[in-house]
């Protein structure tokens, strides 16, 4: 039988939700508050899009029909906190004239297609690279693909499972063959989803709970929208770009010894 811990991925995930528990992303009350977010996250940090998006829920605009009917200038006026407002306005429109040519408007008939098939679609809008469309895919339509930022590729490549020339799909992957089994350990328990967050030890990245974070979903999709939620904890909090924490951080134990002694010097 295989070790679930066996590889580094999905005991790295084990340590992590033991130690933080849920991390609740992603912090939206809607599908398409989601893919707002996803668009404005780009190059900048949440606070900056929580401004902007409380701007919309404001002005009542944060919802397709909002978006559609607002008229370019006055969407830049309301997102301009979230930066590139210009161009991030762009994008937003272009992706509800995209819903709604080929969609009719309906983002479950969007959701409803093939991972893949819906993937290529959204890497071909304006502005959407596999980041931003592994996020919408994984955290508005709860299809099953991993989202890998920088905080990933950072992580992995200090600690030597991927060389720097790693490719985004490359490391995708990685993580999509390593968690299915922990999927399948959870589906049979079902303990993990049911524990939530311990008392104690709050820190990672973890939100209050939201509708689309606690909205039902796959166990695998559920493990990729922890581990991504996780793997943030550690970049934002332990790995950090100039001076990682490793000395403190939950992943210290996974850190080859000569290449701990590398970071923590550096
Ligand atoms: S801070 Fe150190 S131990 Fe933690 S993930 Fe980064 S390199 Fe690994």
């Amino acid at each position: 039988m295989t070790n679930p811990n066996s590889d580094p991925i999905r005991a790295y995930y084990h340590t992590l939700l033991s130690t933080w528990g849920r991390q609740h992303w992603w912090p939206a009350q809607s599908r398409f508050e989601v893919i707002v977010g996803a668009y404005l996250t780009q190059n900048t940090s949440w606070t900056n899009v929580e401004k902007a998006l409380s701007n919309l829920r404001q002005a009542r605009r944060l919802s397709l029909s909002g978006i559609r009917r607002t008229p370019q200038a006055t969407l830049e006026k309301l997102i301009r906190s979230a930066g590139y407002f210009r161009q991030k306005a762009q994008r937003l429109k272009t992706f509800v004239r995209f819903l709604d040519r080929r969609y009719d408007g309906s983002l479950s008939r969007m959701f409803a297609q093939p991972t893949a098939q819906l993937r290529e679609e959204l890497l071909a809008l304006n502005g959407v690279g596999p980041e931003t469309a592994d996020s919408i895919l994984l955290y508005a339509g709860n299809h099953p693909v991993f989202v890998v930022d920088a905080y990933t590729r950072r992580i992995l490549e200090r600690h030597e499972l991927i060389s720097p020339r790693a490719a985004y799909d490359e490391i995708r992957e990685q993580f999509e063959r390593a968690l299915p089994l922990v999927a399948a350990k959870a589906a049979g328990s079902q303990t993990e989803r049911a524990t939530g967050t311990p008392a104690t030890r709050p820190r990672g990245s973890s939100h209050p709970p939201s509708r689309m974070s606690t909205a039902p979903r796959s166990p695998i999709a559920q493990v990729f929208n922890e581990m991504h939620g996780l793997i943030v904890g550690v970049g934002k909090n332990y790995c950090l770009n100039s001076r990682p924490q490793c000395d403190t951080c939950p992943l210290r134990d996974f850190l080859p010894n000569d290449k701990m002694r590398r970071v923590t010097s550096a």
